[in-house]
């Protein structure tokens, strides 16, 4: 869960795209409050799927440049991927990820330990690492729960 409202993070993105030189249009905002209003990491198509209604004119095409855009200001997180459709993450604060394999959801958590995690010596010595992130990965509850149902 992000600890920022809706409203505060708007505002901080109405302040970043001026300072950026960003045209604030409304399809640019239908965008991006689209994604700080979901929380399942949503992929470009669910994205598009969640404006179209509002902006039957637009393209999916202009969504996945958008979100791009986003990912490369920094109003949007790149979820590590595994060769599948990229997933975008609002949520710009330090957390980790469950990955369900059967169903691909993604949750959210938060875990202090994980956080002080070290990098290892080789990549310390050799590389640049800029952020350090653990995925868990498993059947979630729900896809649990669907296989013992008779
Ligand atoms: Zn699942
Ligand atoms: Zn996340």
């Amino acid at each position: 869960m992000m600890s920022k409202t809706s409203k505060e993070l708007l505002e901080q993105f109405r302040i970043q795209c001026k300072a950026r030189g960003l045209s604030i249009t409304p399809q640019r905002t239908a965008i991006y409050e689209a994604l700080i209003g979901s929380e399942d990491h949503p992929r470009t198509e669910d994205i598009y799927n969640r404006v179209k209604a509002a902006f039957p004119d637009m393209s999916i095409d202009t969504v996945y440049r958008t979100l791009c855009l986003f990912a490369e200001i920094g109003f949007v997180r790149l979820v590590e991927g595994y060769g599948e459709a990229k997933r975008y993450d609002p949520d710009m604060e330090c957390h980790h990820h469950f990955r369900c394999m059967r169903c691909g959801r993604i949750l959210d958590f938060k875990e202090p330990r994980f956080d002080a995690l070290e990098v290892p010596q080789q990549f310390k010595q050799t590389c640049a690492v800029s952020s350090i992130k653990v995925v868990l990965e498993g059947v979630c509850e729900q896809c649990l729960q669907k296989s013992v149902e008779p």
